[in-house]
């Protein structure tokens, strides 16, 4: 996790403001995170925190390409992402829990920095849609690639009248 090291944030005795931070997120980081389904991309990332007396406010923003596999013909593709989102993160005596990496987090009082590798991990796949599929060129026409969708045609199923089960046919006519 040493090159996750650059996404740790120090604020035990740092001054209470607002500080500008920039990342380029780019393959490598998911090196880190084996189950990505994310291999590529190119995201900036800006993180501005916010050191108040008892919390600190973490605003987020990324923008920036991901490369997906196509649901539809398999090639790869470049997705534009954007995403801005703010993350609250409190103080306890009873210990840390991240679980919430999506909005607040609480760090132990013994906390000296916190990590935003998992935060910028899980905001890049919450850009991912629930289909994944090429866009449409100015024609209107889906950039799939045309040979992949041929062969699919290709071997699409048809219905032979022969397989149909005719047993079923007589459930038809019932009348409840
Ligand atoms: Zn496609």
């Amino acid at each position: 996790m040493s090159r996750l090291k650059k996404y740790l944030l120090h604020f035990r005795g740092v001054p209470e403001g607002r500080y500008d931070y920039k990342y380029i997120v780019k393959d490598s980081f998911f090196e880190n995170f084996p189950e990505s389904v994310i291999k590529k991309c190119e995201v900036n990332v800006g993180v501005t925190m916010a050191i108040r007396s008892r919390f600190i406010e973490l605003k987020f923003n990324l923008i920036g390409i991901i490369n997906l596999d196509c649901d539809v013909c398999l090639d790869d593709f470049d997705l534009p992402i954007e995403y801005n989102t703010n993350l609250k993160v409190s103080f306890s005596k009873e210990g840390s829990d991240i679980t919430n990496v999506y909005d607040h987090i609480i760090l132990a009082d013994t906390e000296n920095d916190i990590q935003l590798a998992q935060h910028i991990y899980e905001y890049i796949h919450l850009c991912i849609p629930s289909k994944v599929v090429h866009g449409l060129d100015k024609d209107g026409i889906r950039e799939c690639n045309p040979n992949m969708l041929a062969k699919l045609e290709e071997l699409r199923p048809t219905i032979d009248e022969e397989e149909i089960d005719h047993r079923w046919d007589k459930l038809k006519n019932l009348k409840f």
